[in-house]
């Protein structure tokens, strides 16, 4: 259990702050009070436009479900 890692990534400037990412994975993503977009947790900026993290394996499936809730489709999952 959680052994793979799995990459996590997000078009962070695209966000919207609907909120859902941080309702369905509540352990890798969190709200930010500063500008209303949603955070993920231990990303790094990967290039100007895409943060990245890595999730463990048992994370995947709610992530699964983030990515396919955000109505501006800007959470990338690679497994
Ligand atoms: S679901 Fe998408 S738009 Fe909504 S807060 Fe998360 S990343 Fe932003």
């Amino acid at each position: 259990m959680g052994t793979k890692k799995i990459t996590i990534s997000h078009k962070r400037k695209d966000c919207i702050g609907c909120g859902s990412c941080a309702l369905l994975a509540k352990g890798c993503w969190s709200m930010n009070g500063e500008d209303g977009k949603s955070d993920l947790r231990g990303a790094q900026w990967k290039n100007e436009e895409f943060m990245v993290a890595q999730i463990d394996e048992d994370e995947l499936e709610e992530n699964k479900k983030a990515a396919d809730a955000c109505p501006v489709n800007i959470i990338r999952v690679s497994e």
